[in-house]
């Protein structure tokens, strides 16, 4: 006899797979203790300098300081804006 409970309210196919969470991965940080990881994670293993915030989801292509500025909304004079993340904590922000 067994006491199971079927969750199938959203009429799905079956349970799903879990899915794999790049951003809870320790393998996608860098181990350079940056602040800037704590709030952004590499999905592509082979494009380290491609890092996603986990704020917005927006892909920041240039490396951990160019996604700090990312977090922190200041601009690069003399060079394109990068975007400022509209979602991030000002507490979070001012870490950068
Ligand atoms: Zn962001």
């Amino acid at each position: 006899m067994t006491d199971q409970t079927v969750n199938s309210a959203a009429g799905g196919n079956g349970p799903e797979l879990e899915q794999y969470d790049p951003s809870k991965d320790p393998k996608q940080k860098a181990k350079s203790g940056d602040p800037g990881w704590k709030y952004g994670y590499s999905h592509d293993m082979n494009r380290r300098d491609r890092i996603r915030c986990t704020f917005c989801g927006t892909d920041v292509h240039a490396g951990i300081a160019r996604f700090k500025r990312h977090l922190a909304g200041a601009s690069t004079k003399g060079k394109k804006n990068s975007i400022k993340c509209k979602k991030v904590p000002e507490a979070a922000s001012k870490q950068m």
